[in-house]
């Protein structure tokens, strides 16, 4: 694992010039059309404006200077994903239920190889920083060994994580089930190795997988962690279809909603992060609102799955806390780009602004994980997680002249949403340092 003290020897005082584009709020954007991002060299954003206005500050300054068809945006943050589903994302099932037991289940039980768990690891963390996804909320396997793994890899990747084992003690195959006492004891000892590890980057969360792999034993057990550990947070699957919340209602039939079935062990609460979340009626939105939990938004997943539409402008309009995710591998792939243009198209009567969704994918997912005080934009004082992308010039011939489409912030905005694609992602930064940069095309 690097020190803090050698990543911060490795940097020097930056100043990052090109395109800048980031989100101030949920309906505010800022862009400089020729900007300046400066870094320090702790990795810590000191000014962020126009050329103009600050290239008499930059004495001594490194000057890194970008290319007109390139835009510098913060970093992707994924509220919700699972790192053992990366092999098996894109098989079809028809509900969600039979998905876990045809695909997923299957999957995850390979993680008993520690080889296949440090593969399968080093290529999801990695594909991350390839995506620009520079801080993700992730779920595990229930094999602590596989779960020591994907925390080492992280670390030495340098990715930026809010992560677990993921618990479950009943209603899944006997490969992946674990005794309540024993889980709880691994998820604890995990959480004591991990969490705040490398310099912060590493967050732990209590991971149940959703209420029906859950005893009460098991939940009730959890309350008292997230009593004993307050900053610890807590991420689970709420509401996602119809025939989950169906057998919900089976199996714990003193609750008056899915929801309530959580909030009875206490893990509802401002570190609670929950996916999905679309059937939930107005009643749940509010209490959501009132414990201060935040909700992960995962639209390629529900048009995959089939599982209904999310109360989108609902939620924004209760102000709950609320970020998008990939939710890899029922959603098909990892990148955010794909999922800001899906989440716009799963509204079927409403165009969601566009500087909202870019605001879910940045700055609204790093204060859905309860990170917005130190990342998801460019303001002082910050982190510098960001990424460089290459925007299509056209046509890509040597023969004819490039076409360099707008460089007006409303019609790059839009080609990001509509057109954005993981290969436009050029170099990803967490803190400063470059943890990807994408290997050069040699063209004829
Ligand atoms: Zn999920």
């Amino acid at each position: 694992m690097t020190s803090p003290t050698a990543i911060a020897s490795q940097l020097v005082s930056r100043a990052y010039r090109g395109s800048i584009l980031h989100a101030l709020g949920k309906d505010e954007l800022a862009y400089f059309a020729d900007g300046a991002l400066l870094v320090d060299a702790q990795g810590v954003i000191t000014a962020c404006g126009s050329w103009t206005s600050l290239k008499d500050t930059l004495q001594g300054v490194e000057v890194i200077q970008y290319q007109p068809h390139q835009l510098i945006v913060p970093g992707f943050v994924d509220t919700h994903v699972h790192l053992p589903q990366m092999a098996v994302a894109g098989c079809q099932a028809p509900s969600l239920l039979e998905w876990l037991d045809t695909h997923i289940f299957a999957e995850e039980a390979r993680f008993a190889d520690a080889d296949y768990a440090r593969a399968v690891s080093e290529w999801f963390l990695s594909e991350l920083l390839a995506n620009g996804t520079t801080l993700a909320s992730v779920f595990l396997t229930s094999h602590p060994g596989a779960s020591q793994i994907a925390f080492e890899t992280a670390a030495r990747l340098g990715n930026r994580v809010v992560m677990g084992q993921t618990l479950m003690d009943r209603h899944a195959p006997d490969s992946l089930l674990r005794p309540t006492a024993q889980l709880l004891a691994e998820t604890e000892s995990l959480c004591k190795q991990w969490h705040g590890a490398n310099d912060g980057r590493i967050q732990y969360a209590w991971v149940p997988r959703f209420a029906l792999t859950s005893s009460e034993e098991l939940m009730s057990g959890l309350g008292t962690l997230r009593r004993q550990f307050p900053d610890v947070f807590l991420h689970t699957h709420l509401s996602e279809q119809l025939a989950e919340i169906a057998a919900v209602k089976a199996q714990f039939p003193w609750a008056h909603d899915y929801t309530e079935v959580y909030e009875r062990f206490g893990l509802l609460g401002s570190r609670t992060i929950l996916a999905h979340g679309i059937h939930l009626c107005d009643e749940e939105l509010d209490r959501l609102k009132a414990l201060d939990a935040s909700l992960a938004h995962c639209p390629s997943s529900n048009f995959f799955l089939k599982s209904g539409r999310f109360r989108l402008m609902d939620v924004l309009q209760r102000q709950l806390r609320l970020g998008l995710g990939s939710d890899v591998g029922a959603g098909p792939a990892l990148s955010l780009l794909t999922v800001m243009k899906d989440a716009q198209y799963m509204q079927a009567d409403t165009l969601v602004p566009l500087a909202t969704l870019f605001y879910l994918a940045t700055l609204g997912g790093a204060e859905a994980l309860l990170q917005g005080h130190r990342l998801g934009n460019f303001e002082p004082g910050k982190e510098a997680d960001f990424v460089v992308l290459d925007l299509p010039v056209t046509p890509v011939s040597s023969r004819m002249p490039e076409v360099h489409p707008s460089q007006d912030s409303e019609a790059l905005l839009s080609r990001l949403v509509y057109q954005g694609h993981q290969q436009w992602i050029s170099e990803t930064f967490i803190r400063g340092q470059r943890v990807y940069q994408r290997a050069a095309i040699v063209q004829d």
